[in-house]
């Protein structure tokens, strides 16, 4: 009998910046959530939000109505963190594709849940999972295949062929939410998250910025450095249109929690 999987209801108390409902969380709630949805069948897309990737949405409908419909969106950013502060409310943590990815290999380890990796180059991928197996050797890979697929109908059923607890999509926003939002449900399975360049900062393609600059909110600064014609709109221009947005709600009294 086919499982009908039910749709987890967004979580509460989302906080509004800039019209997109931030969860706050931590790694551990995430991971507890995640294991919460495998354990009862129902289903949670979980985005991690930055400065740029709130600014588009800003303008951008669909990329907009994936972020309201995901059930997890969270603060991948110190600008987004300070924002929530600065907005008037409590503080909370910064949680990143990343992270949040290193924390679900080492939990599926533990517990056995199935992971498929989606996203990136072929031989980036490559190194990626060899990289994954040596550091967590227990963990189960259901499979994995790079971004640059051609036709989304065939990459949905190789996926939904190997039946995975857990699927990472790194490739890269606004393009990811997108694919997850009209894939998810033909998808059917229980966690998807996007995960950016998570697969090339693991496969070592591309180092991670000092802790220093992470702790700092000057992430965004090292990865422009080292992409500076891809990088440069993204970050100098969604950063600005970010802080004057938020100034702007700050002015309105409109920065508190939405539901
Ligand atoms: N990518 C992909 N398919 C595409 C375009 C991009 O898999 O059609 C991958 C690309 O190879 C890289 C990632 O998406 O691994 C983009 O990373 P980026 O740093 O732009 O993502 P962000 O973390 O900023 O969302």
């Amino acid at each position: 009998m086919p499982c009908i999987r039910i749709r987890c209801s967004p979580l509460k108390n989302k906080i509004n910046v800039l019209k997109v409902g931030i969860t706050p969380c931590s790694y551990t709630e995430i991971a507890k959530t995640i294991a919460g949805a495998i354990k009862t069948g129902t289903t949670i897309h979980i985005v991690t939000a930055n400065a740029a990737m709130i600014t588009a949405a800003w303008k951008d409908r669909q990329l907009s109505r994936c972020l309201d419909e995901a059930e997890m969106v969270t603060a991948d950013g110190m600008s987004v963190v300070w924002a929530i502060r600065f907005l008037g409310n409590k503080a909370i943590d910064r949680v990143t594709g990343i992270d949040a990815a290193y924390k679900i290999f080492k939990q599926a380890e533990k517990l056995g849940h199935r992971i498929f990796l989606l996203g990136a180059a072929q031989e980036v991928l490559m190194s990626a999972v060899k990289v994954i197996q040596k550091q967590f050797p227990a963990l189960i890979l259901a499979g994995f295949h790079h971004g640059y697929f051609k036709s989304d109908t065939v990459m949905v059923s190789i996926i939904k062929k190997v039946r995975p607890d857990i699927l990472l999509v790194g490739m890269g926003f606004s393009m990811q939410e997108k694919w997850i939002y009209n894939n998810k449900t033909s998808l059917d399975i229980p966690v998807i998250m996007g995960v950016g360049g998570t697969f090339d900062v693991i496969s070592g393609e591309i180092p991670r910025a000092p802790v220093w600059m992470q702790k700092t909110g000057l992430e965004w600064l090292f990865r422009l450095l080292q992409e500076p014609q891809r990088l440069w709109k993204r970050y100098l221009v969604s950063n600005t249109m970010f802080i004057y947005n938020v100034l702007k709600m700050k002015l309105s009294g409109k920065g508190k929690w939405i539901q």
